[in-house]
């Protein structure tokens, strides 16, 4: 069963509202941020994944840093990331931002050399019993059937098929977990993806019998359009905005939790987001669900890219990536790890005063000072601030030359711990 918030024509949706990229360089916003720091202590109890309690958390040296980026954005540096695309709210909003640079670019190469650009969605019949795992389960054994007929096959050489970029989409509905899958596909030959999309679709259902499962094309099991480039890069664009953390709407939560737990109206769909808002905000059986989606989704691939690009007169085909982007690919870990270029550091805080001051408000805050200070006045404005709320925490000026970091911060602790 489709619902509205997935299944409508996706190259007509709106470009995102949100610019996550953008908020990545400037400043935050801070009741996303406060909701987010939330979640995260919540996480960090309640996760049932290991990386996701330490992520954010968890220094990885001697030293945690306050660091504030080029753009003015103030962070925390030196602590452990997950990379989780499906479920962390912090690392999601980082590999997003990087995929949605790098799809945009592909297909505005593409789309420059002369291919055409398709987007292919496929959902399925599901029932609220149905188990996550194995609905996923099913879609990707169905998918990869799809994409080995000979059939398929056929229709890939009628469409001048050169490769796609493959999304995994998860929303919760009235009727339960509402896995589908969305493929921006590039072809040389314009007008065939509506073929192309029934002929996969046809091996996709097929295989999706063997599991008891239904997808029907004819009732929105399948939707194959072909996209300007202004319509995929906003699908590109949306895929930030669908798979961001964004804080619930206080009122829809106050309605949701006060309405019965987990109660919603007919047909309305949640994002995992939404339930770990619910969740935090004490709903046990979204907090079930968010369990349940981060055990399920671990270790699946949220994009996956496939095809080769061969020109005329080339000896050899390049994958599609090499193709249209010059640089190599990076996993969704180290696009989350990688959060530590270009930043200046401002503060450097020992783990112990670290995990004072990440219990409290003043995690949030003090990226709020840093963002807010002249930058000849940061170090000093985290100072004062820190005395104000009565903090015993010492934090240091960094030194001027970055490789010492470890050296002074050992050093002060052993002066601390001999003096203490
Ligand atoms: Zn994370």
């Amino acid at each position: 069963m489709p619902n509205s918030e997935t299944s409508g024509p996706s190259g007509a949706r709106a470009p995102a509202s949100r610019d996550v990229a953008n908020n990545l360089r400037g400043p935050g916003s801070s009741a996303t941020r406060r909701a987010q720091l939330d979640a995260r202590r919540w996480l960090w109890r309640e996760s049932a994944l290991g990386r996701l309690q330490s992520c954010g958390r968890v220094p990885t040296g001697p030293a945690v840093e306050l660091a504030v980026r080029a753009g003015g954005r103030a962070h925390w540096s030196g602590l452990v990331s997950c990379g989780s695309v499906h479920a962390c709210p912090v690392c999601s909003e980082r590999i997003w931002a990087a995929r949605q640079d790098e799809l945009s670019r592909l297909l505005t190469a593409a789309h420059d050399a002369g291919f055409t650009v398709s987007m292919l969605t496929f959902t399925v019949r599901h029932t609220a019993g149905d188990a996550l795992s194995a609905q996923l389960d099913a879609l990707n054994e169905a998918w990869t059937a799809a994409q080995n007929s000979t059939a398929t096959a056929r229709a890939k050489r009628d469409a001048g098929f050169v490769g796609m970029v493959r999304r995994l989409e998860i929303t919760d509905g009235a009727h339960g977990w509402h896995p589908h899958l969305h493929a921006l596909v590039i072809h040389r030959h314009a007008g065939a993806a509506a073929a192309l999309g029934a002929t996969m679709h046809r091996a996709f259902v097929a295989r999706l019998r063997r599991f008891g499962v239904e997808s029907w094309a004819t009732s929105g099991g399948l939707d194959a359009r072909e996209l300007t480039l202004g319509q995929a890069l906003a699908e590109v664009a949306s895929y930030v905005t669908k798979g961001t953390y964004e804080a619930l709407d206080p009122a829809r939560a106050a309605r949701e939790v006060s309405g019965g737990r987990g109660k919603r109206g007919r047909g309305a769909s949640r994002s995992h987001w939404q339930n770990l808002d619910l969740a935090v905000a004490g709903d046990r059986r979204c907090a079930a669900r968010v369990h349940e989606y981060e055990r399920a989704t671990k270790g699946r691939r949220a994009l996956t890219w496939t095809g080769a690009v061969q020109l005329d007169g080339e000896p050899v085909a390049l994958t599609l990536r090499d193709r249209f982007l010059s640089e190599p690919e990076r996993s969704d870990e180290e696009i989350a790890a990688d959060n530590d270029g270009d930043q200046t550091a401002v503060a450097l805080f020992t783990a112990s005063d670290w995990s004072l001051v990440r219990r409290d408000a003043a995690m949030v805050d003090l990226l709020e000072v840093v963002e807010t200070a002249a930058p000849d006045r940061r170090f000093d404005a985290v100072v004062a601030y820190l005395d104000a709320r009565g903090f015993r925490v010492v934090p240091w000026r960094p030194p001027p030359d970055p490789a010492t970091v470890s050296q002074t911060v050992s050093h002060t602790v052993s002066q601390t711990v001999s003096h203490g």
